[in-house]
């Protein structure tokens, strides 16, 4: 038990929210390796891949990491009928391409226009071009906010209510309040507004976890935004257990 407390003392960096190139609007050298290789400069243990209604990335991410100690949380960054993005984030790559089979089942129709929006580049773990996506990434999908929680949850996922200080796709923006039954694992502040105002200003949302990262959409942003799990380990077990703060896994900023 001493040892248990002890090991607990471990502080494990977390940026949860970075897209890559196959999100339209991040850059191009958004690639699995470069992301890795600034992760661990950057000193992060655990990062997740949230790319806008896609995870098609995720396993080039997850292999080009491996033997580097960063552990890579499979997820993905969906958009609901209210235009909210909410964050799913996943243990295993198969929970997260279930999620993304119910989102493109979903997804407005159309083709991304790769002038207007970007080109969306799927890519391996040694950088090398896989496909291009030509769904409409950037579209909505006609699932509302609860149907999207409770897709996540039924693969097992945590789903996580992104940026929601800002005006733009966050559940406050577009609706005003958090509604009272959204069974939220966490909110996520955006890295604009410290912690502590973002506690004083939504006060009315203390039983939700919070959360920042960084929404990284280039390199140089990836960290720039992160959490501080006192964990045992980097998993996303562990995550679950802090958002809680059960068993002695907490948050820190
Ligand atoms: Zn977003
Ligand atoms: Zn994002």
């Amino acid at each position: 038990m001493a040892k248990e407390a002890e090991k607990l003392q471990r502080v494990i960096a977390a940026d949860l929210h970075i897209h890559t190139c196959l999100s339209p609007c991040a850059t191009l050298d958004m690639t699995p390796r470069k992301i890795v290789t600034e992760a661990c400069a950057k000193g992060l243990e655990i990062i997740a891949v949230t790319d806008h209604n896609s995870a098609e990335n995720t396993p080039g991410v997850i292999r080009a990491a491996t033997e580097t100690g960063l552990y890579v949380i499979p997820g993905i960054e969906v958009t609901t009928s209210e235009e909210v993005h909410v964050l799913g984030l996943f243990e295993e790559v198969d929970q997260a391409f279930a999620m993304q089979r119910i989102v493109y089942d979903n997804l407005q129709a159309g083709k991304n226009d790769e002038d207007l929006f970007g080109i969306q580049v799927v890519a391996n773990e040694f950088d090398e071009v896989e496909s291009i996506n030509t769904r409409l990434l950037i579209g909505a999908t006609s699932l509302n906010l609860s149907e999207v929680v409770d897709a996540i949850h039924r693969r097992k996922g945590l789903a996580v209510a992104a940026h929601i200080d800002r005006e733009r796709f966050s559940v406050i923006g577009q609706l005003g309040f958090i509604p009272d039954d959204l069974d939220l694992d966490a909110v996520e502040i955006s890295k604009r507004l410290p912690i502590d105002q973002a506690r004083n200003r939504f006060k009315e949302y203390k039983r939700f976890a919070f959360i920042t990262a960084s929404d990284a959409h280039d390199l140089k942003e990836i960290g720039t935004g992160s959490i501080h799990i006192h964990a045992l380990r980097a998993h996303v077990a562990e995550l679950r257990q802090a958002l809680k703060g059960t068993g002695g896994r907490r948050i820190e900023y």
